[in-house]
């Protein structure tokens, strides 16, 4: 090990670390090792740190944007020098690949530079008045403190595109890291404190989703709950938000798809394809897990994929040149064994891996070997569900409309993306496929942090992740009139 975690983590509630009566061991998914204890706190520890949050907000939403953005711009420059280390980290709680753990750090700077210059802006708008004499405006509000609940599969971007726009727009948060992936919380949380933010503004309590996730929905001082994970929790989350009419923003993962057309560039294709599909072992919302393909070019798209999917490296993601790592943990693994069978009986016939990598270079961790179904069909199961594992299936359509039918034919609405040099159906495609996100000429992966990112249907609810959109989701909208 080239970094060393530290050895047992602590809650962060006003500026002070605290110890918790409970804990449980972290393990990297690469070998199973011990790498840190991580506290299971209880509501007490929710109550204690909204407390704190609710105080450190008053005077923080004080502070002019300008200032609470050069806070960001330092964090930006600590995340940079540490870029490495915190890579690292990332790798060993996760299990993604080393270069993809920089890209994910990386987007986390991105993010600090981005909205830092929010900071100058946070533009409201003045409009003219009615009435004589009267001066309109409207401006952002602070929505005063906020509650984040983020997945171990980003866990240092997605908690940046939530905590960094709250906290330049004037509130308090309390996060709620995934317990799988900690290490990214405790160094976010260091880094924020070097850079000068004010105790209680960030505070971390760590913990289950049936504990910690849900104290910080019911609490009544929280006034926006942004969560990332899977529906099932969204949807309990949503309706417990609705009941308090709290704000509340939802990711709630996808089925995405890639469109390969006839006339598509097939090694581009096949390049997009693997990466989106097999990258992170495609534990990712945006991962490619259907590639929809013209029956002409089918068989070729097959061929050339299965010739690159031979040449994937799987492994201990620190290691240099591995393409693959290992899924997150033994549930996760579990699952996407089960879907093996599920698709063999709804008819997909299975062109490579579909089943768990034991032996040299895997003991103790959990690996999958990236997985190609063909002959599946819109309906299929493995068609319908998000897996969240290294596993694509192809289906073969007739026309571009067929395509768009196809890949709307989901409950969700995350990423979708379209291969063919033909630039009047890219224009058709963006209209008409049905998600927040669309790629042409390129995989369903990769979003940058300055646009907005989520999705239509059973990915979300409308608000936004990063981007402009973001700050939407921790402002309110105040509307001001001046009699003179
Ligand atoms: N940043 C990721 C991408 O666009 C998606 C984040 C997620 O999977 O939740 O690939």
């Amino acid at each position: 090990m080239s970094v060393k975690p530290v050895e047992k983590l602590a809650n962060f509630v006003n500026g002070e670390w605290h110890r918790s009566e409970s804990y449980t061991v972290v393990r990297n998914p690469a070998n199973g090792e011990k790498l840190t204890e991580v506290p299971l706190s209880t509501w007490k520890e929710v109550d204690y740190a909204v407390e704190a949050a609710v105080a450190a907000q008053k005077q923080w939403a004080l502070v002019p944007a300008p200032q609470r953005a050069e806070v960001l711009y330092r964090v930006g420059s600590l995340m940079k020098e540490r870029k490495e280390t915190l890579s690292q980290l990332l790798t060993m709680e996760n299990g993604k690949v080393i270069e993809e753990a920089r890209g994910e750090v990386q987007e986390g700077i991105d993010m600090a530079y981005y909205m830092a210059g929010e900071g100058r802006r946070l533009f409201g708008q003045t409009t003219p008045s009615e009435l004589k004499d009267k001066f309109a405006m409207s401006v952002r509000a602070p929505v005063g403190v906020v509650g984040i609940i983020t997945p171990w599969n980003f866990p240092i971007a997605i908690a940046t595109w939530k905590s960094f726009p709250a906290i330049v727009a004037g509130n308090a948060v309390v996060w709620k890291p995934a317990t799988e992936t900690p290490l990214m919380a405790f160094e976010l949380v260091k880094i924020m404190e070097e850079a000068g933010l004010p105790s209680g503004v960030l505070n971390v309590v760590f913990g289950s989703g049936s504990e910690v996730g849900t104290s910080l929905v019911e609490h009544p001082d929280i006034r926006v709950i942004s969560f990332t994970g899977s529906n099932d929790t969204g949807r309990t989350i949503a309706s417990k938000c609705g009941e308090q009419l709290k704000k509340v923003s939802l990711e709630m993962g996808g089925k995405n798809a890639v469109i390969v057309l006839e006339d598509a560039d097939l090694d581009l294709a096949v390049e997009g394809i693997l990466w989106s599909a097999f990258g992170t072992s495609g534990q990712r919302c945006t991962a490619c897990s259907r590639v929809i393909v013209h029956e002409n070019v089918k068989e070729e798209l097959e061929n050339r994929l299965l010739q690159q999917m031979e040449t994937l490296s799987i492994g201990n993601g620190l290691d240099e040149g591995i393409k693959v790592g290992p899924i997150i943990n033994e549930k996760s693994l579990m699952k996407i064994e089960e879907y093996m069978d599920v698709a063999k009986q709804d008819g997909a016939r299975l062109l490579a891996g579909g089943h768990v990598l034991e032996g040299e270079g895997f003991t103790g961790g959990y690996y999958f070997a990236p997985t190609l179904f063909t002959d599946a069909t819109k309906d299929m199961r493995i068609a319908q569900e998000e897996i969240f594992g290294p596993v694509v299936s192809l289906i073969s359509v007739k026309s571009l409309a067929e395509a768009v039918e196809v890949n709307n034919s989901v409950s969700f609405g995350l990423s979708s993306s379209i291969f063919t040099k033909d630039v009047n159906r890219v224009f058709q495609a963006q209209r008409d496929l049905d998600t927040g996100i669309v790629y042409v000429n390129a995989g369903t992966t990769g979003a940058e942090i300055h646009l907005p990112f989520g999705g239509t249907k059973g990915t979300g609810n409308g608000h936004r992740d990063s981007g402009l959109a973001a700050l939407d989701v921790f402002t309110e909208w105040k509307s001001v009139y001046i009699d003179y």
